[in-house]
């Protein structure tokens, strides 16, 4: 990771070690708990770090939503990264999934595993930059793990507080309702946008409590993987109109744009499904107004995916993105 060029990252108020992940002197992880345990606040029903587990008394009545996710260096984020793009992408991604189930973000818990010549400054920066950002959510840290490794992971756990009226899923999407999504779709990977998304946590609370969404989820992997697996999940397919995707503005026009808008991925959009009255008093909502929101298509009772390109039939241009193993090296 490159070493500079970053802003220097808020102190959480812990006086730290300068000495390196290094299992001979075995300083770091402590120094890395003094960090979470100095940054957190707490809050009402939620206590941590410092013991073997955190504990949280979620309020009564209210169902809690966990998500968990990760940022796996050379994989999530180009290898030149900064320590703080790594920390902020992974608590933005996984405040993402709780925004796709309409919750509340309430309690977060992260792990660093990090190879051993990886100098402490690193570490601290992620813890850092990883803070600073949970707190601009003013979403406590209540525990947190670090370790020697292969290469270096982040992962988070977030535990949210489930809309008023229950969390959408993925499995409700019924015929008859509308497809829409939130904001613009591709370039989010050629334009850097990946690093920093925008979880629609205010959108995704909004289209559960106000709209009855009967499905949601949020578009990591492009339109083309995503939403065949909401349409899976619900037992249902779709009519897309290709035309009609709000393409991010930097795109170029024709094919190549539009393999980007449904295929690239890291998009961190809303993709839901309304009924149809709800769908048109969503479309004249100020705040899904504000950030962007399209009607896409439309939930058939066929299983299957029908697309229309210029007003005609015709295929997904591409098949979005997948994590594969096994593969050789190139
Ligand atoms: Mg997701």
């Amino acid at each position: 990771m490159a070493a500079s060029r970053q802003r220097a990252p808020r102190r959480a108020g812990a006086k730290l070690s300068s000495e390196r992940v290094d299992g001979s002197k075995g300083g770091g992880e402590e120094a890395l708990h003094a960090i979470f345990q100095s940054a957190c606040r707490g809050g009402k029903g939620r206590q941590g770090p410092g013991d073997d587990c955190a504990r949280i008394v979620p309020p009564r009545g209210r169902a809690l939503l966990w998500t968990t996710d990760q940022v796996a260096l050379g994989v999530h984020a180009r290898r030149d990264a900064t320590p703080e793009q790594l920390a902020v992408k992974l608590l933005r991604r996984s405040l993402s999934d709780l925004a796709a189930a309409g919750a509340k973000p309430w309690a977060a818990s992260w792990t660093i595993a990090a190879p051993r010549r990886t100098p402490f400054a690193v570490l601290e920066r992620l813890a850092h930059a990883f803070l600073a950002e949970a707190r601009d959510f003013d979403l406590p840290v209540v525990g947190g793990d670090a370790s020697c490794a292969g290469a270096l992971v982040l992962s988070c756990s977030l535990l949210g507080l489930e809309a008023r009226g229950g969390t959408p899923g993925r499995a409700g999407a019924r015929a008859g309702d509308l497809l829409c999504v939130t904001g613009r779709l591709g370039g989010a990977v050629s334009s850097g946008r990946h690093l920093r998304p925008e979880p629609r946590l205010a959108e995704g609370r909004r289209l559960a409590e106000r709209y009855d969404a009967h499905a949601m989820m949020d578009l990591s992997d492009g339109l083309a993987k995503d939403l065949p697996r909401l349409l899976a999940r619900s037992g249902v397919g779709a009519a897309l109109d290709l035309d009609a995707l709000p393409r991010a503005l930097e795109l170029p026009a024709g094919a190549r744009g539009l393999a980007s808008a449904v295929g690239e991925g890291e998009d961190y959009e809303l993709l839901v499904a309304l009924a149809p009255k709800q769908a048109e008093r969503a479309l004249r909502d100020s705040v899904l107004k504000q950030c962007g929101f399209t009607v896409i298509g439309s939930v058939r009772a066929r299983r299957g995916l029908r697309c229309r390109l210029d007003g005609k039939p015709a295929a997904m241009p591409v098949g979005g993105w997948e994590h594969a193993w096994g593969a050789k090296r190139r």
